[in-house]
């Protein structure tokens, strides 16, 4: 029989020789999640030894995470503003950035809070629902051109307790959407053909290319999305946007000319250019 170290050890070189490059991370979080415990709670049992029903459902997990399918998938949900959200080949798995971006809009947001917010785009609905959590006052429309989208994000809405506050709406960007917001914000496709062509396995193979090229070098969709929300923005309004790390320059232009004031760039969590802040 192998203990729990053993296996891990085994599990890590597996995924390291298949790219992965978190690759010890990645078999503590497979084996934690084939145990049924925490990922810390392995370091206080690495002399034990694994029976083998316990190491069954672990070898399906190793197999698919060496073929380059996202951790989130096989776990099948990610934590997200202290919120837990299934996620699957539907929907772009939430990233860490994007939680910056809902922390930056709480601290500028903070006093009044927001009563009208729109998330276009909503995806898995990771926005629409951390940022419900964190203004409960608020009512929160959430927009999607792909209905199976939708559907997960109502579900994740029901998961976390948060359907009464978000109307769901079906179409393209502010399109299906009526009246004004405090509060509009995006986290669009953005990658150009080339990004995509250049990322990793997980992101090309197993995420949906629709929520993560545009066209137009990935500004097309920021753009169109500048133009419709100056339309539906309360004055005094924020639009919130994440975008690529290449594009302020050319959105910062674009906002001015549409008319948006204080307009705010900020950085990711890497110091790389990603977040705008635009107000009516
Ligand atoms: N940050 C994501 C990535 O690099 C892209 C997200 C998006 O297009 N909105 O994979």
């Amino acid at each position: 029989m192998q203990t729990v170290l053993e296996i891990l050890k085994k599990t890590e070189g597996y995924f390291a020789k298949a790219g992965i490059a978190a690759a010890r991370l990645d078999a503590e979080w497979l084996l934690a999640h084939a145990l049924g415990c925490k990922r810390l709670d392995l370091f206080l049992q690495f002399d034990r030894p694994l029976k083998e029903a316990e190491l069954a459902p672990l070898r399906e997990m190793v197999k698919r995470r060496a073929r380059r399918e996202p951790l989130q998938h096989i776990i099948g949900h990610v934590d997200f503003c202290g919120l837990r959200l299934t996620v699957g080949s539907d929907t772009l798995i939430p990233r860490p950035e994007t939680e910056l971006l809902v922390e930056r809009i709480v601290e500028k947001l903070a006093s009044p809070p927001p009563q009208r917010i729109a998330d276009l785009g909503t995806g898995s609905g990771a926005l629409a629902l951390a940022l419900a959590s964190a203004f409960p006052s608020a009512g929160v429309h959430a927009v999607d051109a792909s209905t199976a989208a939708l559907e997960q994000a109502r579900a994740n809405a029901a998961a976390n307790h948060l359907t009464d506050r978000i109307t769901w709406h079906h179409g393209d960007w502010c399109a299906p959407l009526d009246g004004t917001f405090d509060l509009i914000v995006s986290n669009p496709p953005y990658l150009s053909q080339a990004d995509w062509e250049a990322a990793e396995p997980e992101v090309r193979l197993f995420e949906p290319r629709q929520a993560l090229v545009a066209e137009d070098e990935g500004c097309a969709d920021l753009l169109t999305i500048l133009e419709q929300a100056r339309r539906h923005l309360k004055p005094g309004g924020l639009l919130a946007l994440e975008t690529n790390i290449d594009h302020h320059p050319r959105l910062l232009a674009a906002a001015a000319k549409l008319g948006y004031t204080d307009l705010q760039a900020e950085q990711d969590c890497s110091g790389r250019p990603r977040f705008l802040f635009l107000h009516t």
